[in-house]
């Protein structure tokens, strides 16, 4: 046991506690009761004076010149290497996740710091031809204005970097609002934002509940944008939330990702992909792979491999050297998972291993659920349309591609996806034919990287795509600006027509 960290909120370069000083606490996962840190639960005061803050720095960034503004992120990038691994135990000991995971989840915020200082020198707008003489036309982007950052616990480093970088590149100011079960995550990070140097105001962190700060944050007359990712629910209600209130709003809730496994795949490779794809992280990615669709004539052979790589598997707390799958978030969430198998014993399905919560040894300590292979799955069934978030996948047999593809893309859903195939055909035809953001061939559904969009079709997003250049879509509006050097009124779709 570590004595628990102390985290504060930081407004206007300040690290203050909740005005009335009411606290919350995070906890362990691997080790119930054992507390990581404890973290103002702030009010709607202390979401003000957020707000106040963000819209004061406001005026003085939006000015700096975006390729001094990508200098200081460069700088996060360089400082978050410097805690890279002490940042990694910390995320480890709050959400559960293995090391090298967590490794990989802070890595993913400095590859996001290198990539996004370059579009400071980037930014592209357009020049083109006017259609009056002597005039000149061209495109500028232009930032936001205060932008709120409400994150989730799954990765509690990547996710807001992803978030605050561009926006800050851009010209815009941020407040971020982590999530309640990883404070202590979210407060070395801004740590490391402020000890690159940012201005004060520039960056600030908000803790709270999503019912509180949260939400005083989405409603709040002083925000221009919000930039959400979390629950199918909470998303509803921020974009309904934000719709009424004409605020930008970028959303990225669930998946229901599958990978689908042709009977020319390469067998070994495909084992290994859907075992990282659907245990990875515990099931707790948003990208995780929760359905297998299987061709009938490997299905049988691709089982038996899949069963006895996943029995092998260790559980156990991220920070043991040995763990390969670490505990779920949270007793509530571990409940959920819990709730799916009752459900999907109830629908028929077949438990094949696991399906149970983990309590053997030292697992009892902590919220562990055992990795779960579920067959007899029919497309319709609740554990194929619904996203369990936990170390949970259903197989389903097809007997030809067309099949395959319709029941994967027989989802509200349309956030990753994946097939294994030697098929260049097939392959391409996937490409083409698969409702979703993201597409993998001969690899599992995790594995997204900076530079590229991410984000999801249907009721997995609005319409937005996260990192790569994408990003700087969501965090800015485009300017038309006309420079007339005729010295005379010209008017567009008239004087040019007589
Ligand atoms: P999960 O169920 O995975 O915790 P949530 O959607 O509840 O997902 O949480 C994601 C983020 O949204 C967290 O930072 C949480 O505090 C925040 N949140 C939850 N409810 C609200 C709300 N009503 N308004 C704004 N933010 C919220």
């Amino acid at each position: 046991m570590t004595t628990p960290l102390i985290c504060r909120n930081f407004i206007d370069g300040q690290w203050l506690n909740a005005t009335d000083n009411a606290s919350l606490v995070s906890g362990n996962p691997a080790s119930k009761n054992e507390v990581v840190a404890t973290f103002p639960r702030s009010t709607i005061s202390d979401a003000n004076a957020a707000v106040a803050s963000a819209r004061k720095a406001y005026r003085s960034w939006r000015l700096v010149p975006a390729p001094a503004r990508a200098e200081y992120i460069q700088r996060v990038g360089e400082v978050l290497g410097k805690y890279k691994e002490e940042l990694a135990l910390l995320i480890s000991r709050e959400m559960g996740k293995p090391l090298t995971e967590a490794r990989g989840d802070v890595q993913e915020g400095i590859d996001c710091a290198y990539y996004t200082a370059g579009e400071g020198r980037r930014m592209f707008g357009q020049t083109t031809p006017s259609e009056m003489p002597n005039k000149f036309a061209m495109t500028v982007r232009m930032p936001i204005g205060v932008c709120a950052l409400i994150t989730p616990w799954n990765f509690p480093v990547a996710i807001p970097c992803w978030k605050a970088m561009p926006a800050l590149v851009c010209g815009n100011t941020v407040i971020l609002k982590p999530a309640e079960d990883t404070p202590a995550c979210a407060t070395k990070l801004v740590e490391i934002f402020a000890e690159a140097g940012l201005p004060p105001g520039v960056i600030n962190l908000l803790h709270g509940l999503g019912e509180e700060a949260g939400k005083v944050l989405v409603e709040h007359s002083d925000v221009d944008l919000v930039s959400f990712t979390g629950s199918s629910e909470t998303g509803a209600f921020v974009g309904a939330t934000c719709g009424r209130t004409h605020k930008r709003v970028c959303l990225e809730m669930g998946g229901k990702n599958a990978q689908v496994v042709m009977e020319d795949a390469d067998l070994e490779l495909a084992v290994e992909g859907a075992v990282w794809g659907a245990f990875g992280t515990a099931g707790q990615r948003c990208t995780a792979t929760s359905r297998l669709i299987l061709h009938r004539d490997i299905k049988q052979k691709f089982t038996k491999m899949l069963v006895e790589r996943s029995q092998k598997l260790r559980l156990g707390a991220g920070y043991e050297s040995d763990t390969e799958i670490g505990p779920i978030i949270n007793e509530r969430q571990l409940q959920r998972v819990s709730k799916y198998l009752d459900i999907a014993r109830e629908e028929g399905a077949e438990v094949l291993i696991g399906g149970e919560i983990a309590t053997e040894g030292e697992l009892k300590n902590g919220y562990f659920f055992q990795p779960t292979i579920l067959d007899n799955v029919t497309p319709q069934m609740r554990v194929a349309q619904e996203e369990i978030f936990g170390p949970v996948v259903a197989l389903i047999e097809v007997s030809s591609f067309e099949e395959a593809i319709a029941i994967l893309n027989d989802t509200n859903y349309g956030l990753s996806s994946s097939i294994y195939t030697r098929d260049i055909n097939r392959a391409f035809t996937a490409m083409r034919d698969i409702e979703a953001g993201i597409t993998y061939i001969n690899g599992p559904t995790i594995g997204a990287e900076v530079h590229l969009p991410f984000g999801g079709v249907k009721q997995t997003g609005n319409g937005h795509r996260e990192a790569g250049s994408t990003a700087l879509d969501v965090f800015t509006e485009w300017k038309s600006v006309y420079v007339d050097f005729s010295g005379s009124l010209q008017r567009a779709q008239i004087d040019n027509r007589e």
